[in-house]
């Protein structure tokens, strides 16, 4: 039986860079919007009948860049695309990427009639100085106003992004971040470290020694400081980065997670099916070509698209590594020894025992009956375990 697969949207407009972001997105280029939905739409359909057949669809997730840039009418096509091309479970996961200076109570309302169901805010930090230092275009009442219309509008199902270990931030700041969302009473919460990424502003500045980076010591203070506290108002942590309430993590990107099929549509979107793992084109000009009448180039077989730039064959032994990768970072479910033997038809402890007998006994690992999970010493200290896999 072919699996359900997840669709990823990738939507590479922003009204502004912030400065410590690395993401395939471009500001200023918003009159191309236009084109670019009309490119997507092209490559959802051309994927799609590419496939032996119908495939079946259970998450889409608009990603960024600023999907909430489009308009109603424009998420209306790319949906009613979908639909026409992919059988969309009745209780698929619809989610949008949002910035809370870009949004409106009308446009939420609109979002939600268009059925999409859940909603994710980047709101980062609730300090101006904070934000204004992220360069983000968004301040604290939006990000109220922003949760309170999406309540308004019938969305039951919110997450909020947070990041943690900014340049000069001390716990108590972070912790009434955190104590400020917490009372916004949302059903998913994403945790993330800073990182200062190569050719974003904040790269350059912390190469000219003007931006202090982040001690280690007080983002793992931060990062263990805000999983108690979440614990205790109830929410369970699911993934390294990720918080819910019972039943509201996130099923798109449990996908990538369990290692399962997702299409990737779009400037720089990326995708894994059939057994590839694919990339786009990055230029937004370019993908859009690639989409024009008069570009001449044959269909590719399934799951490519005449965007595809880069495409690599998924060799077993490369599947195992991603396994225990992506798989060691979902705290509560880990990987299955049982699991792994069914899929790969071996045992992990042939494939992977030393590395697993090393990292237990450096305390980043351990067994909780058949699963291996990451410890909370190893929760810290993630990379150090997911290198060890693919070393
Ligand atoms: S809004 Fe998000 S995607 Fe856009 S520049 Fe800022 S961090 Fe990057």
């Amino acid at each position: 039986m072919t699996p359900e697969h997840s669709l990823y949207i990738h939507i590479p407009f922003c009204v502004h860079r912030c400065a410590y972001c690395d993401f395939n997105t471009y500001a200023g280029q918003e009159s191309l919007i236009p084109t670019y939905v009309g490119a997507l739409c092209r490559e959802i359909e051309i994927v799609a009948h590419s496939a032996a057949e119908r495939l079946s669809a259970h998450t889409i997730f608009f990603g960024g860049g600023t999907p909430s840039l489009l308009s109603a009418v424009q998420f209306e096509s790319i949906l009613k695309t979908i639909r026409a091309t992919y059988n969309l479970t009745a209780e698929a996961e619809i989610s949008l990427e949002a910035n809370p200076g870009t949004i409106t109570l009308d446009s939420l309302r609109d979002l939600r009639g268009l059925g999409f169901n859940r909603i994710s805010l980047g709101v980062q930090s609730i300090h101006p100085d904070e934000l204004r230092q992220l360069d983000r275009i968004h301040d604290t009442f939006d990000v109220i106003d922003a949760v309170t219309w999406a309540r308004r509008a019938g969305f039951d199902n919110l997450n909020l992004d947070l990041i943690f270990g900014l340049p000069e931030q001390s716990l108590e700041r972070w912790q009434a971040t955190v104590k400020l969302v917490l009372g916004l009473r949302p059903e998913h919460l994403s945790l993330y470290a800073l990182t200062v990424e190569h050719g974003t502003p904040f790269g350059r500045w912390a190469q000219r020694g003007l931006l202090s980076v982040p001690d280690p010591d007080v983002a793992a203070d931060m990062y263990e400081w805000a999983g108690e506290a979440l614990q205790a108002a109830g929410f369970e942590q699911y993934e390294i980065s990720n918080w819910a309430k019972p039943g509201r993590q996130c099923r798109h990107n449990l996908q990538y997670w369990r290692g399962k099929p997702y299409l990737g549509f779009g400037a720089g979107a990326h995708g894994f099916a059939s057994g590839f793992r694919i990339s786009n084109v990055l230029r937004i000009k370019t993908y859009i070509e690639r989409f024009h009448p008069g570009y001449q180039i044959p269909i590719p077989p399934f799951p490519l698209s005449p965007a595809t730039v880069a495409q690599t064959k998924i060799t077993t032994r490369v599947e195992m590594q991603e396994t225990m990768l992506t798989g060691l970072r979902l705290t509560r479910e880990g990987v299955s020894a049982e699991e792994f033997a069914d899929r790969f038809g071996v045992q992990m402890r042939d494939v992977f025992g030393r590395e697993i007998d090393e990292l237990i006994g450096l305390l980043l690992l351990e067994w909780s009956g058949p699963v291996l999970r990451l410890t909370k010493r190893g929760r810290l200290l993630g990379n150090q375990v997911f290198m060890r896999f693919v070393g």
